[in-house]
């Protein structure tokens, strides 16, 4: 008996300490789930740093895609120095390919993933593009607009608001952005060799 009486106190405590921990990974579940990226999600980031290499060796490294359901209906990366464009980053240049693409300015049924959070020039062409969500890599806690500096993208004074999530792949997405700023200073504060 004192062996059952044991072992019920036991599985007691055993389902109490289970409870309790199945009560908090719940609500960790749920707290996460919004911030989480998904399988799908992860996918286009991929695809969005593989534009990457398309990215011409003097820009700051950034790429950008833009998704319609499954297909990816838009590509970009930074092209500022090389159109000499202020406005060539890689969310603008890839919703330019998009519309381009699909023939209307109205993106309401894409988003945008880019490995860089979007500054207030990207993020307002979001907005006035409709996008419907950004997901991006690394945040910028000194320009990026999507949340950190500021929010352009969840803006209650403009009339478009677009969902984001920040930081997804951010350990693959910020390398690049950091080693180029290295080698830049190594260069005496010049972009690049040449
Ligand atoms: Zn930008």
């Amino acid at each position: 008996m004192k062996k059952t009486e044991n072992r019920e106190t036991a599985e007691i405590e055993k389902s109490e300490q289970s409870g309790e921990c199945a009560a908090q990974t719940e609500n960790d579940r749920v707290a996460a789930d919004a911030d989480k990226p998904d399988e799908r999600d992860l996918k286009f980031m991929r695809l969005a740093l593989a534009e990457l290499e398309n990215c011409p060796k003097t820009e700051v490294p950034v790429a950008a895609v833009v998704v319609c359901g499954d297909e990816v209906v838009g590509r970009g990366v930074n092209r500022r120095e090389t159109d000499g464009d202020p406005t060539a980053h890689a969310e603008v240049v890839a919703i330019r390919d998009a519309s381009k693409r699909l023939g209307r300015w109205n993106l309401s049924d894409c988003e945008l993933f880019v490995t860089l959070e979007p500054c207030v020039m990207c993020a307002g062409a979001i907005v006035y593009s409709r996008i419907s969500r950004v997901v991006y890599g690394a945040k910028d806690v000194r320009f990026g607009a999507c949340g950190s500096a500021l929010d352009i993208t969840g803006c209650e004074k403009l009339n478009h608001r677009a969902k984001t999530l920040g930081g997804v792949l951010d350990e693959l997405c910020l390398p690049p952005i950091r080693g180029f700023f290295q080698e830049c200073r190594k260069n005496g504060g010049r972009k690049f060799k040449g």
